[in-house]
C-alpha cells in the first residue's frame, strides 16, 4: 500500500487499498476521498464516512472506532481483553456491543448480554437453558425488555465471552443486540394463535432476523434501528414507535391493487425524539418485506448522518428529505417500484384489547388459550425461568411468548387445564391477575443497571403501584412509563401517564438528587400522541401520592370510561 502525490503536490489515495486501510488513508486526507471507491461489505459504511470527511465534516467518536477497526473484526481482542479479566475502553466498550455485551460500569462492573429472539418466542427448553446461563455466569435472573426480549445481568468480565457462546449454544444469539445495529426483531406475541388476527407474523419477523444476521453490510448503519411486524392481534406491538413498522392490513376488493392482507408501511418511529412512524402511503406483500425493509436500512447507511449522534437516526433522514424523495431512493435500492394505494382502499384496523397480555384468552384453536403472565417490573428469577419452562412443556405447546409489555404468555394451553396453570404460575411467584395500574407499569433498566439513569426506576415504579393500586380502583386500561433518562427506552412520552427521571440540584455546590418530569396523555396505535408536561422535578417520596392524585382526577373529570388520558 502506498501513498502518492499529484502533480499539484497534494496527496492522493492509492487504487488498491480498500476497507479500514482506505478508512484511514482518506480520514488522513479528506480532499481525495471522491477518488478512489470502499470496496468489500463495509463498503457503503466508509462511503458514507469519506463523504463526510470530504466535504469538511466531522465524525463522530463512534464513526471513528468502527473506522480504525470494524466491532465484527475485534472479537479475538476483546476475548484476550476479558480473559486478562480487563474491563474495556470507550471504544472496546462500544464494539462489545455489536455481540450484545454492555459493560455496566459504574453500577454493577460487570456486563449485561441482550439476546436477539425473534418475535420475542423461545422453546421451552431455550428458557431453561438460559436460566442456567443467567445461575452460571450471570446474576440469576434475566429481565424482559420492551422489546420482547431477555437480557442477563451481572456478568463478570471473565465470564463474558462463555456467556455469548452459551447463548449460541442453545440456537439463540446476541449479535447486533447494541449500538449502531438493527436490534431484535419485534412481531405480535399472539402470532399464529389470535383470532383477531389479519397476519401471522412469525416467518416475516424470522426472514429478517437471518437477513441482518447473514449480510455484514447490514451492521454498517450510523444509529440503532427498530423493526417491527404487528399482525393486528390483540395485544398492540407498538410498530409506530420503530424506525420501520409494518402494520398488517386487509386491502379491499375492488382496489386497484390485489386484494388480501398486506403490510402498511410505516416509518422514522422514535418517540424519544416526540415522533411516531408515519404513513407512507405504501403497502407491501408480506413475502417482500425483508427486502423493503433492507433497502430502507440501505438508503441509511448510505446518507443517514454520521457527524451527530442525536440526528443519526431514520427520522432526521426523513424530514429532511421528504418521503418523495425517501420512497424514490428505496425504489433505487430496490429496482423496483413500491405499491401506492389510498387510505380508503383499506379497511379499518381492527382494535386492540390494552389487557390481553394478561389472564386467560381464547386462541383461534379450538380449546386451546393463552396465560399472560405477570412479571414483577420485567424480572425473572432464575428459578422462575425454569418454571415457566416447566409449566410451558408440561401444560402449554411448549412456546414462550414475551411482549413488548415486558411480560411472557404461555400458549396452547386446553382449557380444561387453565386453572391448574394458573395455580402453578403462582406456585413459583408469579401471577396471571393484576390490577391494570400494575398491568400497565413499563420501566426501563434504571440506575441499578444502566450507567445513563438518573433515577431508580424499577424501585420507584414498585413504590407507584404499591401504593396506587390500593386506593385507586382503575375501571379502564392505564399505562404508566417510568424511563430513568432522555433515552426513552420506556418510551415514556407513549403513557398515559410517562416519567423521566433527572437529577435536579440540590445546592451551588452540585450536590443533585433523584426526581422526575411528569408527562400525561400519551398514547399509541389509531390514538398515537406524544403525551405533554405536566410537573417537574417530582422527588421520588412525592411520586405515590402525586400519581394517585392524577389517577384520582381522571376518573373525576372523564366524560365516560372510554374516554382516555389523551
Ligand atoms: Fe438506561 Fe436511559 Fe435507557 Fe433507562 S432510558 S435503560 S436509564 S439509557
Amino acid at each position: 500500500m502506498t501513498a502518492d502525490f499529484t502533480m499539484d503536490g497534494k496527496q492522493s489515495l492509492d487504487a488498491d487499498v480498500t476497507g479500514p486501510a482506505l478508512a484511514e488513508q482518506v480520514t488522513k486526507n479528506p480532499a481525495a476521498a471522491s477518488k478512489v471507491e470502499p470496496q468489500g461489505p463495509d463498503a457503503a459504511m466508509i462511503a458514507a464516512q469519506n463523504r463526510v470527511l470530504a466535504s469538511g465534516g466531522k465524525l463522530t467518536p463512534q464513526e471513528k472506532w468502527k473506522r480504525e477497526e470494524h466491532p465484527l473484526d475485534a472479537y479475538n481482542k476483546l476475548k484476550d481483553q476479558v480473559s486478562r479479566n480487563e474491563f474495556p475502553t470507550a471504544p472496546d466498550n462500544f464494539r462489545w456491543r455489536y455481540y450484545g455485551l454492555f459493560y455496566v460500569a459504574q453500577k454493577q462492573n460487570a456486563y449485561m448480554c441482550r439476546l436477539r429472539i425473534p418475535n420475542g418466542i423461545l422453546d421451552h427448553w431455550q428458557m431453561a437453558r438460559l436460566a442456567d446461563i443467567a445461575d452460571r455466569f450471570g446474576g440469576g435472573y434475566s429481565h424482559v425488555t420492551s422489546r420482547a426480549n431477555l437480557q442477563i445481568r451481572e456478568i463478570e468480565a471473565k465470564d463474558a465471552i462463555a456467556t455469548i457462546e452459551a447463548i449460541q449454544d442453545c440456537g439463540l444469539c446476541s449479535r447486533g443486540a447494541g449500538a449502531d445495529n438493527i436490534r431484535n426483531v419485534t412481531g405480535s406475541a399472539t402470532a399464529g394463535i389470535d383470532p383477531k388476527e389479519l397476519i401471522d407474523t412469525r416467518p416475516y419477523a424470522r426472514e429478517w432476523h437471518f437477513k441482518i444476521l447473514n449480510n455484514r453490510a447490514l451492521y454498517g448503519l450510523p444509529r440503532k434501528f427498530n423493526v417491527a411486524f404487528d399482525g393486528a392481534g390483540s395485544i398492540p406491538t407498538l410498530e409506530d414507535t420503530n424506525d420501520i413498522g409494518f402494520q398488517a392490513v386487509r386491502v379491499r376488493g375492488g382496489s386497484a391493487v390485489e386484494s388480501g392482507i398486506w403490510f402498511r408501511l410505516t416509518l422514522g418511529g422514535i418517540t424519544g425524539h416526540k415522533d411516531f412512524a408515519r404513513d407512507t402511503g405504501v403497502i407491501v406483500k408480506p413475502g417482500d418485506a425483508a427486502s423493503v425493509a433492507e433497502a430502507v436500512v440501505r438508503v441509511f447507511i448510505d446518507h443517514g448522518d454520521r457527524s451527530s449522534r442525536s440526528r443519526a437516526r431514520l427520522k432526521y433522514l426523513i424530514d429532511a428529505w421528504g418521503f418523495d424523495k425517501f420512497l424514490e431512493a428505496i425504489e433505487d435500492k430496490l429496482g423496483a417500484k413500491l405499491v401506492r394505494t389510498p387510505m380508503d382502499a383499506l379497511d379499518p384496523q381492527p382494535a386492540f384489547d390494552r389487557l390481553a397480555h394478561i389472564g386467560v384468552h381464547a386462541q383461534k384453536q379450538r380449546g386451546l388459550c393463552w396465560i399472560g403472565v405477570l412479571l414483577p417490573l420485567g424480572k425473572l428469577t432464575s428459578a422462575q425461568m425454569r418454571g415457566i419452562a416447566r409449566i410451558a412443556r408440561e401444560m402449554g405447546d411448549g412456546d414462550i411468548r414475551l411482549t413488548v409489555w415486558q411480560n411472557l404468555l404461555i400458549s396452547g394451553v386446553p382449557e380444561a387445564k387453565t386453572a391448574e396453570v394458573e395455580v402453578a404460575i403462582e406456585a413459583i411467584g408469579l401471577r396471571t391477575r393484576a390490577t391494570a395500574i400494575r398491568a400497565g407499569l413499563v420501566t426501563c433498566t434504571g440506575s441499578t443497571g444502566c450507567r445513563f439513569a438518573a433515577t431508580d426506576t424499577k424501585e420507584h415504579a414498585e413504590a407507584i403501584a404499591a401504593w396506587t393500586e390500593t386506593r385507586v380502583i382503575m375501571d379502564t386500561p392505564i399505562n404508566i412509563h417510568i424511563t430513568g433518562c432522555r433515552n426513552s427506552c420506556a418510551q415514556h412520552y407513549i403513557g398515559d401517564i410517562g416519567l423521566v427521571g433527572v437529577r435536579v440540584a440540590l445546592s451551588d455546590e452540585g450536590d443533585t438528587v433523584e426526581a422526575y418530569h411528569l408527562f400525561a396523555g400519551g398514547a399509541f396505535g389509531p390514538d398515537a400522541c406524544i403525551g405533554r408536561e405536566i410537573v417537574k422535578n417530582v422527588i421520588p417520596k412525592d411520586l405515590p401520592r402525586v400519581i394517585e392524585q392524577l389517577l384520582r382526577h381522571y376518573l373525576a373529570n372523564r366524560e365516560n370510561a372510554s374516554e382516555t388520558f389523551a
